[in-house]
């Protein structure tokens, strides 16, 4: 069996989360995303989330050699033995690095998608952006407003601005992004992966996972359909 990481690459407000969620119920893989990780470590207020509360708050990335640990950890879990997709993450080639090695040791094989959108959408898209503190439900002003104005669809709670969508630190994170994670694409590019792009910038989230979806050259046995009510991540 051809086990898969899919990695989800592209700047913020690009739609990984997103498509993470949809892709996360199409293939039954776990959605890891090192930026929720990393947000509920600041929420508890425990040993590391006190370290990087800072950090993140500015935009800036947290530093590699944490976010590796994290990510080693959560992909050493049962539920990642058929397939796991990354959201986040790898964002240096430090962490690529790190990636590649324990990806080979473990025998799954990278697939990167590159989702590719228009730089004044990023900005439009996340400072629209709002999240439901309770579920995690994301939701866009623009495209995907919530039913009842300012209120989560699935459990009525009171959705929130995130804290780091707000304008400068949007900015903060767009240069992060240019500097340290742009040049990963080229990494990606010419490092043996399987790499695809694909257009980001319109068309509906469902269209664009299906898009997604055919991409990766999985077997019905690498799926894993959650029973209900489970996968929540
Ligand atoms: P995200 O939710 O992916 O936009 O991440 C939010 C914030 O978490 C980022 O602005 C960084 O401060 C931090 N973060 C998330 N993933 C990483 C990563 N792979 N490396 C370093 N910092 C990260």
């Amino acid at each position: 069996m051809n086990r898969f990481s899919l990695i989800l690459f592209g700047p913020p407000g690009s739609g990984k989360g997103t498509q993470a969620k949809l892709l996360r119920q199409r293939l039954g893989w776990p959605h890891i995303s090192t930026g929720d990780m990393l947000r509920e470590h600041v929420q508890s207020r425990d040993e590391l989330g006190l370290q990087i509360a800072d950090v993140m708050q500015s935009g800036k990335l947290v530093p590699d050699h944490l976010v590796n640990r994290l990510v080693e950890l959560r992909i050493s879990q049962p539920d990642c033995e058929r397939g796991f997709i990354l959201d986040g993450y790898p964002r240096t080639v430090p962490q690529a690095g790190m990636l590649e090695k324990l990806l080979a040791a473990k025998g799954f094989e990278p697939v990167v998608v590159f989702l590719e959108v228009d730089y004044n959408r990023i900005v439009a898209r996340l400072a629209g952006r709002r999240l439901c503190p309770q579920c995690g439900a994301l939701y866009s002003l623009a495209s995907n407003a919530p039913v009842i104005s300012k209120v989560c669809d699935y459990d009525g709670a009171p959705l929130i601005v995130r804290e780091d969508d707000r304008e400068e630190v949007i900015r903060e994170r767009l240069t992060a992004y240019e500097r340290q994670t742009r040049p990963l694409l080229d990494y990606f590019q010419h490092g043996g992966y399987l790499f695809f792009a694909v257009d980001a910038s319109d068309g509906a989230p469902q269209a664009i996972a299906s898009q997604i979806e055919e991409l990766i050259p999985v077997t019905a046995e690498a799926r894993f359909v959650p029973a209900a009510g489970s996968g929540s991540e």
